[in-house]
């Protein structure tokens, strides 16, 4: 099981959504203006959403 965590403290959500726009599995999506995770056991550890967020606030531990 793929353990996916995001630090809403430091996430900017909707000024941001980099996460939710390049995830292939969209795994990110919006929730009102934060940013939730869905079905991670879909998650292929390409980390490309760690790669792209601008505050470090995902974290992805296969
Ligand atoms: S590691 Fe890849 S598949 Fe997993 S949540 Fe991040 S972008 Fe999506
Ligand atoms: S890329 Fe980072 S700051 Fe941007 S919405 Fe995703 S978790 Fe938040």
């Amino acid at each position: 099981m793929v353990n996916i965590s995001l630090d809403q403290d430091k996430c900017k959500g909707l000024e941001c959504g980099e996460c939710v726009d390049v995830c292939p599995m969209e795994i990110f999506q919006f929730e009102g203006d934060k940013v939730t995770i869905n079905h991670p056991e879909d998650c292929i550890i390409c980390e490309v959403c760690v790669d792209v967020c601008p505050n470090q606030c995902i974290s992805v531990k296969g």
